[in-house]
């Protein structure tokens, strides 16, 4: 029997004493507020047992983790017909770059880039009279917990920044792949990408992709296939232009966020979160990569 607790224990010990911790997003001001002295891992097993250590129990903003989310829901409803509007091919490009967007005709290359993330809004803005209720109860459910909200401070401040997200958007207005008006696309994924959720609900919330579709309450979400599908994405395309680098050092499919925040998860296993806002160059939270690194290396549990 494996000693999760004490794993997470010693990663813990190991990483908050590294001296280079990253740095943290400004480019949405209001994240640059948070004290990057933040750490917190949260592990649960696909059977429920549930180790945490630091700042597990701590919101965040989820930023891109909540593309994952948004992913499902669209997936639940609209099944395989997103990716006529969609490829699932990594970029290999920062996330927020245009340039392919413009030559691939308004067809983004994956729904985890940002202009792939605003037809998934979209889709999810068509589908709902209120998306952002929605959303949120969807997220929830997931995780049996009506304890997360929205942080309406940094939809805000992304709204009055996200200059480049509505170049994405009326870029793929323009080539026909977006349905809604820019200004109610983008004013859900704002709120969407401002969700705020601890590690542990973050870990619950993503059960269903380590139990083929079934959420924690083991009512079926998504289809074997199409959770198969989700975890074959966050693998090639969860980590901007870094989901090489993150597959070779750690080997889970995941997903982080400018937030700091990593989820990842082992298929029939666990899901695990990590919280660290100072990021890498490439956008990933500099500690929580090296937390799960450590994690799949001590515990011989990864998909390879
Ligand atoms: N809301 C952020 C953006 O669109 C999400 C970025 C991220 O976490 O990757 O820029």
């Amino acid at each position: 029997m494996m000693d999760y607790q004490s794993i997470l224990n010693d990663i813990h010990a190991h990483v908050i004493s590294e001296k280079d911790k990253g740095t943290v997003a400004s480019y949405i001001p209001e994240l640059a507020l948070i004290d990057i002295n933040n750490f917190g891992l949260h592990l649960r097993t696909k059977n429920g047992e549930e180790y945490g250590v630091g700042d597990c129990n701590k919101p965040f903003s989820i930023q891109s983790i909540s593309k994952v989310l948004a992913l499902a829901l669209a997936a639940s409803k609209k099944g395989s017909t997103i990716l006529n509007r969609l490829g699932v091919e990594p970029s290999g490009h920062p996330f927020n770059q245009l340039a392919l967007l413009e030559i691939e005709n308004g067809i983004p290359r994956n729904p985890f880039i940002n202009s792939g993330a605003i037809v998934v809004a979209d889709i999810i803005v068509s589908l709902f009279n209120d998306p952002k209720v929605e959303f949120l109860n969807y997220v929830r459910n997931l995780t049996g917990d009506d304890n997360i909200h929205y942080n309406l401070n940094i939809a805000k401040s992304e709204k009055e920044t996200g200059f480049r997200n509505y170049a994405a958007a009326n870029l793929l207005k323009s080539f026909g792949n977006l349905e809604n008006p820019v200004e109610e696309v983008l004013d859900y994924y704002f709120m969407q990408c401002a969700l705020e959720m601890t590690c542990q609900q973050i870990t619950k919330s993503f059960h269903l992709f380590a139990n083929k579709g079934k959420c924690l309450f083991e009512k079926s979400q998504l289809s074997e296939q199409q959770a198969k599908r989700i975890n074959a994405i966050m693998l090639t395309c969860g980590f901007y232009d870094e989901a090489g680098e993150f597959a070779f050092e750690v080997g889970l499919p995941g997903k982080s966020g400018v937030g700091g925040g990593i989820v990842a998860l082992l298929p029939d296993h666990y899901v695990i979160t990590t919280w660290s806002p100072g990021l890498n160059k490439k956008g990933n939270s500099k500690l929580g990569m090296l937390a799960l690194e450590q994690f799949t290396t001590k515990t011989q549990l990864s998909i390879f």
